[in-house]
Order: C-alpha cells, then structure tokens, then sequence
C-alpha cells in the first residue's frame, strides 16, 4: 500500500518529465530531455526511498520543476528572437551572409537574392558564386581586400558585380572575419550593399566637377589635381615635365561671327584632333575658352617640338562649319619643369607668357619660355591696364593716311588709323594694342571713340571745305556688337554728316560667316555709308564671295604691292586680283604704296586708288588739311 502511495505521488513528477519530454523532444533538443528525464526519475527515486520526507522530496521536485519552466521560457524566447532576427536579416535590403570555411557551407540573406539575382539556393550550391560575379575589371579590388581580411581586418570595398541578368552594379561589401580561440579565421560574415545610385550620382557630380561637359575633356580642376600628382612624380624620379599652353588663333573670330553653336563645334573637333597627338601617359585638358593644356612626361626638347609640330598640323587642316571650310591655327608656349619653375602657377603662367610670345611672332607659332619674357608680360599686362583709362587721360589720338586717285594723284580720301602715346612706353603700335583691347573687350568703347573722332573730323573738315571720305577701321568685334549699326546711325546724327563720307573698313575674318554677317552689311549699307574690305588676299575669302555681299571697296593688301616689281608671281596675282574685282565692279584700293614703280603698276594694270608712304605716311588731321591744299602734282604718275 506503502509502495502504491509512494508510486501514486510520484506520478505527477513523471507526467511533468514525459511533458518535458515531448517537448523538447519536438523540440529536437535531446539534452535538456535527458535532463528532465534524469529529474523526473530522480524525484521517483527520491519519493521512493525517503517514503516519510516523501513531503520534502515533493518539495525539492518543486524547484527542480520550476528552473525547467525557466529554462524552457528562456528557450521559446531565444527562439522568438532567432526568427525574430531572421525576419529583420531578410527584410534588410541589402546581402547578409555567412562562410563556414572549414564546411564551406554558406547561409544567405533573402536580400541576396534580390541584390544578385542569384536564389538561395544557388549560393548554397556554389559557395564562392559571390565572388565570380565580380566584374572582371574589379577583381583586383577583390583580391586585396581578401589579403586584408586574412589578416585578421574587417575590409570595406566598392566594386561592380555582374547580375545574373547581365546588368552591372556598383555595391559596398563588407566582410568580417571570424576566428577561433586558437586565432584561427574559421568564418566570414559579410553584408554587401547596393550603392548603384548613388554611385553614378557620385560619377556624374565627379564629372561635373572634372570633366569639360563640351569636349569631354578633363578641366581646370582635374588639371591642378592632376598637375599637383605629376609634379610629385618627376620631383622624385628626377624627370623633366614639359607643360604646352594652346591657344587657338581665330577662335574668337570664328564664335563672333560664325555663332556660339559653330564655336562649340569647332571646339569639339580641336579637342578631337589634339587627342590625337598626345599620348597616353600625357594629359590632354582645356582649361578654358580656346586654351587647352598638355603635360608631357619625361619630355625633352626635341620630343616637345615633334608633338608641336603634330598638334599645329592637325589643326591647320581645314574644319567644316556650316558648309564653310574655316582655317584655324595654334600658337603654343612651353615651360619646362624644373627649369622653369616648380610649382603649378609658376609653371603655367610661364608657358602663358611663352604662348602669347608665340603669337605675336605671327600665329601658328611656338616658343619656349625664356626669362627674357618676363619683360613681354609685364608689358601686355601695363598695355592692358593703360587702355582702360587711356580715353580718359587723353592717349588716344587718330592720324590720317591719305587715299589718292592715282592717275590724278588726288587726294579723295583717308584712312583713319588709331595711335596711342604711353606714359612709360611711348608711341605704341596699332598692331600690338589693337589685339589687346580685343583680347580684353576694351575694343567696344574705344572703337566708340574711334568713331566719334572720325566723324567730328569729317564735320570738321567739311566745314572748310574738304570734302573727303574718311574710312575707319573696325574690329570684328564691334561689326558683331549687337549696337554697332544703332552707334553709327547715331554718331552720324549727332555730328550731322552725311553718310556717304564715312565708310569702315572690314577684314576678312567677318567672312567666316557670310550669311550672318551680310545680314549686318545690308543694314550698314541702308545707313548709307560705305564698306572696304581691307588687307584683301590675307585670308581666305574669293572675290566672288565678296561679290554677293554689298561691299564697295576692295584693298589689295601691303604684303602684294611689296612684292608687285620684284615678284613674277606676285605681280600676276595682283594683275589677277585686279581684273578680278574690276570685272565684279568692285572699287580697287592698294595698300601700301611706297615707290613710284609699284604705284606705276598698280595704276597700268587698272587699280584705280592707292595708299601708303610714296603718297603720305600717316600725319595729324592739320597736316593732311595742308597737304589737301597743296595737292602736289608730283605725287601724280602721270
Ligand atoms: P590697316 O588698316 O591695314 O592700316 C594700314 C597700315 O599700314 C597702317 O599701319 C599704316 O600706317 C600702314 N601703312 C600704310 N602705308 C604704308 C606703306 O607704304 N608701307 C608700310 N610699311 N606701311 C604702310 P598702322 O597704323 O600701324 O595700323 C596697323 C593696323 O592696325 C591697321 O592696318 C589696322 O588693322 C589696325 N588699326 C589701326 N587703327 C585702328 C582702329 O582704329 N581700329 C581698329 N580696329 N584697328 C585699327
Ligand atoms: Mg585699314
Ligand atoms: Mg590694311
């Protein structure tokens, strides 16, 4: 009965224990089953042979009970926390995973998936599949990133991978290395993350910031950072650095009168050919407008001067805008490193100074830096500065060159030609200033005044009774200013002169875009007044172009009348031109007369008006009203 008792109270203890058991039996944890079986049992054991403290052992079944319900709470929450986790893991958007390196066994996030294209499953299959879908050109990245992590180092790297599809993706992974109490790395964990958006954000705005949008290539700033990196180089492998300051010679001309369009066209295929030229290891950049840089490496002077002679024959071949042929060319300066200097501006400005010295030599020129040129610099910056204010403190005066009839000898009219005397340097040509002011814009205004001294001279004249034509001179730049036409009507108005005594003098770079401006000229010519094409055979406009714009005179440039007695071929040419613009009923002017044989000739082969110094230098307005008078007869021919 004693026996039954003892089994009948410990009934519940082994109902509890199978409970227990089932549990985790289902559970699949066959330790803490053994384990609450062992209490189970125990507590019969003890119920069993304690019979009179059968109470206490109830008791200590009690306890043992009570801890299992904690542990198996514990449990059930451990695992709530695990699908928990797992259920945040998967809904991460990006891959989470983990490599068992001695199993070779990886677990994959469902972001993965999404991320690679790749099921689970398929990661499951090929383990190091992560790693082969890395773009071939990163792999490298790759590769230095494992030396990192088998270092014992947590490693970060942005690279692209290849999408199951085929597109490509630029991602961040992250890997972390795990190891064993020995130090042993016996697993990875790594999160890879997608950052395709906001890396091509990062491309374009780094393009932006680097990259000329117009010819793709690098800019200012890609140059100075560039420039700062290849300095460090040459300085430590003792090499030489050669920097090529380009400046395209008719750019302005071309974007003044052709259209911004058409200049950024012909800047686009500068670009293109200058590509050409250079090699791999040199840098290729504008830096603005129409300059463009080149850093050679390792350079010496002969190599300079072949990639020179390089650039400057592929941009004189002709560019098509418009249909229309456009000739351009390049001046070019050099400064060397360390020669010349050993930091950027230095160096740049050095290669400026030469390029500029380049240009003045003639265009389509290059020059290496040479301290002599400092003087030139410091010249054309006072020359700069002094033309601002040049109208203002009265440096500006105008001179007349008289344009006679050569059979007569009469004078029928004269050019207004522009002189500025310099506090500091006197005198100073047209010819170096003009390009100045152009450069700087200044031209608008003083061609303003220019104007405005002209006509008043005109009014002047006539007023005694000289009633000559006078021609001025006008810049591109002002023939394209939008209120050119409106300056002349009203300079006109303003001094009460009759417009067919004024005429200006055009140059044949207005004839890059003859649509445009004839627009120009049949406005000039409802105005009234009279149009010269000047330095006629410098550039490359034919006389039956001119024919089909409204231009009245023709000069036969300097550079022809020179040579017109010593030179067959000259002389044919000039008789050509000649015939040639007689035939078009043009009105013929030769520049540049300096002995009585040139004019003889002139005048024989039917040039009817002639200039230059065998008739009069350029002299003062008073000088030429005397000379008006005096008319000598022996400037006549015949
Ligand atoms: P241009 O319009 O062709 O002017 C003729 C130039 O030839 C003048 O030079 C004149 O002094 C020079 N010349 C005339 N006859 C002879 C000669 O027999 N022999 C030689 N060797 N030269 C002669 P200048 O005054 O130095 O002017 C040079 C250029 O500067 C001008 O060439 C013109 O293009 C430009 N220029 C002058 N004044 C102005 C102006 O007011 N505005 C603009 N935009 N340009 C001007
Ligand atoms: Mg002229
Ligand atoms: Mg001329």
């Amino acid at each position: 009965m004693e026996y039954a008792g003892r089994m009948a109270a410990s009934l519940p203890y082994v109902l509890i224990t199978v409970g227990f058991y089932l549990h985790y039996h289902h559970l699949n944890k066959p330790y803490e089953t053994f384990l609450n079986l062992s209490v189970g049992v125990f507590s019969i054991i003890i119920a069993w042979f304690l019979g009179k403290q059968f109470d206490k052992a109830r008791y200590l079944l009690k306890v043992l009970a009570y801890n299992n319900t904690i542990l198996l709470e514990n449990e059930c929450q451990l695992l709530q926390q695990q699908e928990q986790l797992e259920l945040v893991i998967d809904n991460v958007n990006a891959s989470i995973w983990h490599l068992d390196l001695s199993t070779n066994r990886v677990i994959v996030s469902k972001g993965t998936e999404c991320l690679y294209g790749y099921s689970k499953k398929e990661f499951k299959q090929e383990p190091m599949l992560w790693k082969k879908v890395v773009h071939p050109d990163d792999k490298t990245i790759i590769e230095s990133s494992e030396k990192e992590l088998f270092e014992g180092n947590i490693t970060s790297r942005e690279y692209r991978i290849i999408q199951k599809d085929g597109e490509t993706k630029w991602v961040r992974g992250i890997i972390k290395p795990l190891v064993d109490s020995s130090g042993e790395i016996t697993n990875l964990i790594g999160m890879t993350i997608d950052i395709n958006d906001q890396k091509i954000t990062g491309e374009s705005i780094k393009y932006l910031a680097y990259y000329d949008q117009l010819t793709d290539l690098p800019n200012r700033n890609y140059l100075f950072t560039c420039f700062c990196e290849k300095l460090e180089e040459c300085k430590q492998q003792n090499l030489q650095l050669a920097i090529l300051f380009m400046d395209l010679d008719s750019f302005k001309m071309v974007n003044d009168t052709m259209g911004y369009l058409a200049g950024d066209h012909f800047l686009q295929e500068v670009a293109k050919r200058l590509k050409s030229c250079v090699g791999e290891q040199d840098l290729l950049a504008r830096l603005g407008g129409d300059e463009f840089i080149v850093l050679m490496n390792a350079a010496d002077r002969e190599q300079v001067e072949l990639a020179v002679q390089r650039i400057q024959d592929v941009i004189s071949s002709f560019i098509l805008l418009k249909k229309e042929k456009i000739y351009s060319s390049i001046s070019i300066g050099i400064s060397l490193f360390p020669n010349d200097g050993e930091d950027i501006q230095q160096l740049l400005r050095k290669a400026d100074q030469a390029m500029y010295s380049a240009k003045k030599q003639g265009k389509n020129n290059f020059q290496f830096y040479t301290t002599a040129l400092d003087a030139v610099h410091q010249r054309k910056m006072d020359l700069e500065m002094g033309l601002r204010t040049a109208i203002e403190k009265n440096e500006l005066f105008l001179q007349y060159q008289p344009q006679v009839e050569l059979e007569t000898g009469e004078i029928k009219g004269a050019e207004a030609l522009l002189r500025w005397h310099h506090p500091k340097f006197g005198n100073v040509s047209p010819v170096e200033f003009i390009s100045i002011a152009e450069e700087s814009g200044v031209i608008l205004h003083v061609g303003k005044w220019v104007l405005q001294t002209a006509c008043k001279q005109i009014k002047r004249w006539q007023e005694r009774g000289i009633f000559i034509k006078v021609s001025v001179n006008v810049s591109p730049l002002q023939f394209k200013d939008k209120q050119f036409v409106e300056i002349l009507k009203q300079t006109l108005l303003e001094n009460q002169l009759s417009p067919e005594f004024l005429a200006i003098e055009i140059t044949e770079s207005v004839m890059q875009n003859v649509k445009e401006s004839s627009i120009i000229l049949n406005e000039l010519k409802k105005l009234g007044i009279k149009i010269a094409m000047d330095d006629f055979g410098t550039g490359y406009s034919s006389l039956s172009v001119l024919s089909r714009l409204p231009i009245d005179y023709v000069k036969i440039d300097r550079s022809f009348v020179k040579d017109v007695i010593t030179n067959t071929t000259v002389a044919t040419l000039v008789r050509t031109i000649i015939n040639m613009g007689n035939n078009l009923n043009f009105q013929l002017i030769a520049e540049g007369i300096e002995t009585k044989e040139q004019a003889a000739f002139i005048f024989k082969n039917g040039c009817r008006f002639g200039q230059g110094y065998y008739y009069s230098r350029p002299i003062p307005a008073e000088d030429l009203e005397a000379l008006f008078h005096k008319q000598d007869p022996t400037i006549r021919i015949i």
